[in-house]
């Protein structure tokens, strides 16, 4: 049974007007209290003791702070608040898995605000939180779910803090916090987030500078105090940033491989094509700090036939080979319309015993939080997907309408005289030229949109399942309209158009192509 909670009640949501400190670092409060006029000389105290009450205690509201004067307090009320994302949903799996969608403030030139998730997955002895670091993701790992959506933006440091702050409220790991009464699983340990992931939304590594100051924040002993040792960056493999990682952060890094050549990866992770596996094994030799303590892990989704076989298996060990390294293999988590199988658990199997005798202990990653799609791969906004079938709704018949009005440019282009003809035979226009030029704009929008629609939505349809996001279909989509003259010559005498088979499918070919590249454009590529 999965638990779902929209709307949670939690602190009020971010507004515009008041900017949440939660989440800032040290040089950010002290401008921040600066501003309300902190005179320099206390500033550092001062930021010493909001710390330790943003960070240690988790509080969320100034009036808890009983050290600080209470003049200080309502000065920072005035101006600013501690308040969390907004939670759009709350996820909570079978497996004690929680998944939150999050609203962030809206930034100046935003239409809307936008949302990430994050995800807390339970263990017996750890508890990781896989956060965020953009809203949506600039590149399409063809197993990915995140890949799918658009990128919208970078998150900020504080955005990215405010995760962790948000996680450990909602699981009640605060001092003297109670957890959360939904009796699900949580560790044993005694701070329950125990680990930190960048594995949510978007590549770290594009976001460099933000993550940098927001891991600093986690990292900092007298506040969250996550070890650098138990926080893993992953990257696609963004190869330049990687050395720069690992020497101004110094965190654990993850690579998202799944692929042992680079024809295959290169369809698999496209940023390939740029950095291949040669330059990214490179770099990961070369990874600042680097010890069998200190180990990258590889991620790789196990895909039915695809990167799955026994040769796949010798070939990733063999890649692998003096670098000290973790293997995770991850069986990969299905979303809708994604093209891939996850592989047979045997072959995981026998894939993972070809690992293990390699000397990689336990290589397989237990899938978590499935039933609420918050496993590895799987994160997009919901709020995303819904308006991504909304916008689909809007742009199929925008897209049809483009098509209709390009053919009956060619129509005219053939010969008004035709195209007059068959309005004239439909009895449309009387005397009047204005209304005879009306009657025959509608009347030819009429009959090429009743033209249009099969081939433009066979190609979109064909799109939609096959999940093909290439330009390269809908040309070749428009073109294939041209196969079916046949069809076209009944349906000519159908519309009564009184032209010949020839004229028509050159209506139909334009229809065809230029609605599916209107689609593909709007919606297609990334939808
Ligand atoms: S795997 Fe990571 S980098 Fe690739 S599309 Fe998904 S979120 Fe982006």
């Amino acid at each position: 049974m999965v638990l779902v909670a929209d709307n949670i009640a939690v602190p009020t949501p971010p507004s515009a007007a008041k900017q949440s400190l939660a989440g800032f670092g040290r040089e950010q409060l002290e401008r921040s209290l600066a501003r309300i006029g902190v005179p320099e000389r206390q500033l550092r105290m001062r930021v010493g003791q909001l710390w330790s009450w943003i960070y240690v205690r988790g509080v969320t509201s100034f009036d808890q702070m009983t050290d600080v004067s209470k003049d200080l307090r309502s000065r920072l009320e005035a101006g600013a608040s501690l308040v969390r994302p907004e939670i759009v949903s709350e996820q909570v799996s079978v497996d004690g898995t929680r998944k939150w969608l999050l609203r962030l403030a809206k930034r100046g030139h935003e239409a809307r605000a936008p949302e990430i998730e994050t995800v807390y997955i339970p263990e017996a002895d750890r508890g990781t939180l896989c956060i965020s670091s953009q809203v949506g993701c600039t590149l399409t790992c063809s197993f990915c779910h995140t890949g799918t959506q658009r990128l919208v933006r970078n998150l900020e440091a504080e955005d990215i803090v405010a995760q962790i702050l948000l996680a450990r409220d909602r699981i009640g790991d605060w001092p003297g916090a109670t957890p959360p009464g939904d009796g699900r699983f949580l560790p044993a340990t005694e701070r329950k987030i125990t680990n930190v992931v960048l594995m949510g939304m978007g590549e770290p590594l594009y976001n460099f500078e933000n993550v940098r100051a927001a891991m600093d924040v986690a990292a900092d002993g007298e506040g969250l105090s996550i070890s650098k040792r138990r926080i893993t960056l992953s990257t696609s493999g963004v190869v330049p940033e990687i050395p720069r990682w690992g020497a101004e952060a110094g965190t654990m890094l993850a690579i998202s491989l799944h692929a042992t050549r680079d024809e295959l990866r290169n369809e698999l992770v496209p940023i390939n094509r740029k950095y291949p596996i040669a330059e990214l094994m490179q770099a990961c030799r070369d990874y600042p700090g680097l010890s069998n303590a200190k180990r990258i892990t590889f991620e790789y989704v196990m895909l039915k036939g695809v990167n799955d076989s026994l040769a796949d298996a010798k070939a990733l060990v063999q890649l692998l080979r003096g670098i000290p390294a973790k293997i995770n293999l991850i069986p990969f988590n299905t979303w809708p319309g994604v093209r891939y199988e996850c592989s047979e658990w045997e072959q995981i199997e026998r894939f993972a015993e070809i690992v293990n005798r390699a000397g990689y202990a336990s290589p397989v990653r237990t899938p978590r939080g499935r039933d609420i799609l918050a496993a590895c791969g799987q994160l997009r906004s919901e709020s995303i997907r819904l308006k991504a079938s909304i916008g689909r709704l809007i742009i199929v018949p925008l897209a049809f309408l483009i098509s209709a009005t390009a053919a009956l440019l060619v129509l005219f282009s053939l010969g008004t005289e035709r195209v007059t003809q068959a309005v004239h035979s439909r009895n449309l226009t009387d005397g009047d030229p204005v209304f005879a030029a009306f009657d025959l704009f509608r009347e030819g929008i009429i009959l090429v949109s009743g033209l249009t629609i099969l081939p433009a939505l066979a190609i979109v349809i064909l799109g939609e399942v096959a999940r093909i996001r290439s330009s390269l279909y809908y040309v070749f989509g428009g073109g294939a309209a041209l196969a079916a003259i046949p069809l076209l010559a009944r349906l000519n005498q159908v519309a009564d158009l009184n032209m010949p088979a020839s004229s028509v499918w050159q209506v139909f070919a334009t229809a065809g192509f230029v609605g599916g590249f209107v689609y593909w454009m709007l919606a297609g590529r990334r939808a």
